[in-house]
């Protein structure tokens, strides 16, 4: 493990001073340091994803735990949340420890596996959510992501289980009925282009049910990937009536729009779909004002064939880690909305609390463990494939200008980013 000695760093308070690490923590001093110059760069604590598709076991294909983990460690991340919707399915403690060794074995970042709700993502009976919780992948976060729990009573029995040791649904919200062929937003937009429509109520009214169902039984409920201004109304409904409710909304979400879909290029296909201009302001919003806690990526590989075919056979999903900084830094910070020390909540404090995760999203205290970025937001560059460190290159923002880079990446005190490029030999041990 190196000792580093990080020199005038912007701390998310917005204090300029030099910290140190040994031994895997911060500390107040250290001789034989490695300089890192961090003039004019941004500390954050290292961010924390809580919505990611690893792909393995089952879709190596698309994304391995190694290449995943990768391309975290090179957005600023040092933990990711991996969704169950792996073959076979993340619903056994047997798989959810794979998982949880594969990213402990590479060593980019933590990964902290999320358990299936229902046996095989099918939403007919629950999955072994108690003996995921006590394996050694000690999973604290339950999703059948990219499928909505929709059976109401399965829903309600989940979140009574995960209740009796402080775990959390992370729901999926898309009312299967009124969603069925859908393949962008519902509106004007989808009428003109010939696109099924994916009408806003089939999240709304998902979500209304939810945390109805959460204040009943008492337990925790997270809103994935919110996407529309009718969402953001109920969920600040809910937290002012006091349920136990957090969201997230992802970096695309927050800057892009449905107007994307007019040219039929379906690396735009997303689910939930890009919404209309209003729906981003009120995301935005919501995100400044604290309806929405978190901002996670829902990094969704996919390979070439799966996306170079027509709008309706493409795949849903796009890779989000290694912009997620960039997308958020244009869509809120440079317009004002957010601080870095909002940043810094949204992308690693917020999301390690929800998710249970000790040590991560920290400020820079002294002994806690080492995990931080530092990150150029003076920096522009055009976003191209030498960006994605993944399997693969399903982004949206290809060919388009974003500001800022992570220059570096520090996990439990080993550096992965080192002049903004992968570290390629992890010095663990
Ligand atoms: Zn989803």
């Amino acid at each position: 493990m190196t000792t580093f000695h990080v020199k005038g760093a912007t701390l998310p308070d917005g204090t300029r001073r030099d910290f140190f690490v040994e031994n895997g923590v911060f500390v107040d001093s250290a001789s034989n340091a490695t300089v890192l110059d961090a003039d004019g760069l941004q500390a954050l604590p290292g961010l924390v994803d809580l919505h990611t598709h690893l792909r393995e076991p089952g879709f190596e294909q698309s994304e391995t735990v190694l290449t995943g983990s990768r391309a975290a460690a090179s957005g600023g991340f040092t933990a990711v949340f991996a969704m169950a919707n792996t073959s076979p399915v993340s619903d056994t403690a047997g798989v959810v420890e794979q998982v949880k060794a594969l990213g402990d074995a590479h060593g980019y970042v933590t990964v902290r596996p999320i358990g299936a709700v229902t046996v095989g993502l099918e939403g007919q009976r629950l999955s072994e959510i108690g003996a995921m919780a006590q394996s050694r992948a000690q999973v604290r976060v339950f999703s059948d992501d990219g499928k909505c729990v929709s059976d109401a009573l399965l829903m309600r029995r989940a979140l009574e289980y995960v209740k009796t040791f402080g775990g959390v649904i992370a729901q999926h919200s898309q009312e299967p009925r009124l969603t069925e062929g859908a393949q962008m937003n519902e509106g004007a937009l989808s009428g003109e282009l010939g696109l099924a429509g994916w009408p806003a109520v089939a999240e709304e009214a998902i979500i209304a049910r939810d945390v109805l169902l959460a204040q009943h039984v008492g337990a925790r409920l997270h809103v994935c990937h919110v996407s529309t201004a009718g969402s953001v109304d109920v969920i600040r409904w809910a937290k002012a009536r006091g349920i136990d409710v957090t969201a997230e909304v992802t970096p695309h979400h927050l800057l892009l729009t449905e107007q994307l879909a007019s040219g039929y290029d379906s690396r735009f296909k997303v689910n939930p779909p890009l919404r209309r201009d209003d729906d981003v302001q009120a995301l935005r919003e919501a995100l400044a004002d604290g309806t929405i806690d978190i901002v996670a990526t829902d990094h969704a590989p996919h390979p070439l064939e799966a996306k170079e075919c027509a709008w309706d056979e493409a795949a849903f999903g796009m890779v989000g880690l290694e912009s997620a900084l960039s997308v958020v830094q244009a869509a809120v910070v440079d317009t004002g909305l957010l601080s870095f020390a909002d940043v810094a909540r949204v992308l690693s404090g917020a999301p390690a609390r929800i998710g249970l995760l000790d040590g991560y999203g920290a400020p820079f205290t002294v002994g806690a463990p080492a995990n931080f970025t530092l990150y150029d937001p003076a920096a522009r560059s055009v976003f191209g494939v030498e960006h994605l460190h993944g399997k693969s290159v399903n982004s949206p923002y290809l060919g388009r200008e974003l500001p800022g880079r992570v220059v570096a990446t520090v996990h439990g005190g080993v550096a992965t980013v080192l002049e903004g490029l992968l570290v390629e030999e992890l010095a663990r041990g």
